[in-house]
């Protein structure tokens, strides 16, 4: 069957990226999550000491760039993300990941950055990439793109739960949602790529889906495209 490249952008805690998991591991295709690539910055931003109350320390870090290596593995049938070879698939996942990485993802030379690399993953095509950018300037010309979104407190309910199950205790309810809007807000308000729905990208509203419901629905939009 022909390969083709599938982009799922939306809001944060959505749903996107357990439905471009399950669809990556349907079709056979590589899933990419360039979130855990802007998290994976961020989290080596915070260890350098590069983040502080007044700001961020832009000359270090975009000068650090080059030295900042991610990748990804398959551990245990789960994907990891490293930073320079150290499996950071738990710290990238807190909340103090969480309330920096929209200003770190807002800096235009850290974007260039992560957008050749994600490109050069999607180079031989059967890639599902997830993120916030991907139908519209990673992969614009995506054979199949998806925006997804969902009521926020649905969102933030499922990200509860989901950080609860994973060990990431000590947050609220309030606090989780509280970041969903201010990422939301500042994803979709910065200068270089913000959040917007691709104009050929397909609308999913995922409040009252099952991750069933969605994995056919993506699922079967593919077929489609690859069937045409
Ligand atoms: O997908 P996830 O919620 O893990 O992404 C974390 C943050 O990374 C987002 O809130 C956004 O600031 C940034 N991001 C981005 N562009 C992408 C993927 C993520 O700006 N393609």
């Amino acid at each position: 069957m022909e390969k083709i490249n599938i982009a799922l952008d939306g809001h944060s805690s959505c749903g996107k990226s357990t439905i471009a998991k399950a669809l990556a591991k349907k079709l056979n295709y590589v899933y990419v999550d360039s979130g855990a690539m802007y998290r994976s910055i961020t989290l080596y931003a915070l260890e350098k000491g590069l983040i502080d109350k007044t700001g961020i320390n832009l000359k270090k870090l975009i000068g650090d760039l080059d030295e900042i290596h991610i990748s990804f593995k398959i551990i245990n049938g789960t994907q990891h993300t490293f930073l320079n070879d150290k499996d950071v698939e738990f710290d990238i996942r807190t909340q103090r990941i969480s309330e920096n990485v929209s200003q770190v993802a807002k800096i235009p030379e850290v974007r260039v950055h992560l957008v050749k690399q994600q490109q050069f993953l999607g180079r031989s095509k059967g890639v599902v990439m997830d993120g916030r950018d991907i139908g519209t300037v990673v992969f614009p010309n995506a054979e199949v793109k998806f925006f997804v979104t969902a009521n926020v407190d649905v969102r933030a309910q499922r990200r509860y739960e989901e950080m609860i199950a994973n060990q990431h205790n000590h947050i609220t309810f309030e606090e989780i949602k509280q970041n969903l809007e201010e990422r939301d807000f500042v994803d979709s308000h910065r200068e270089t790529s913000p959040l917007l729905k691709a104009e050929d990208a397909i609308l999913i509203d995922t409040s009252d889906l099952s991750p069933e419901d969605q994995l056919n629905f993506v699922y079967s939009k593919v077929i489609e495209k690859i069937n045409k």
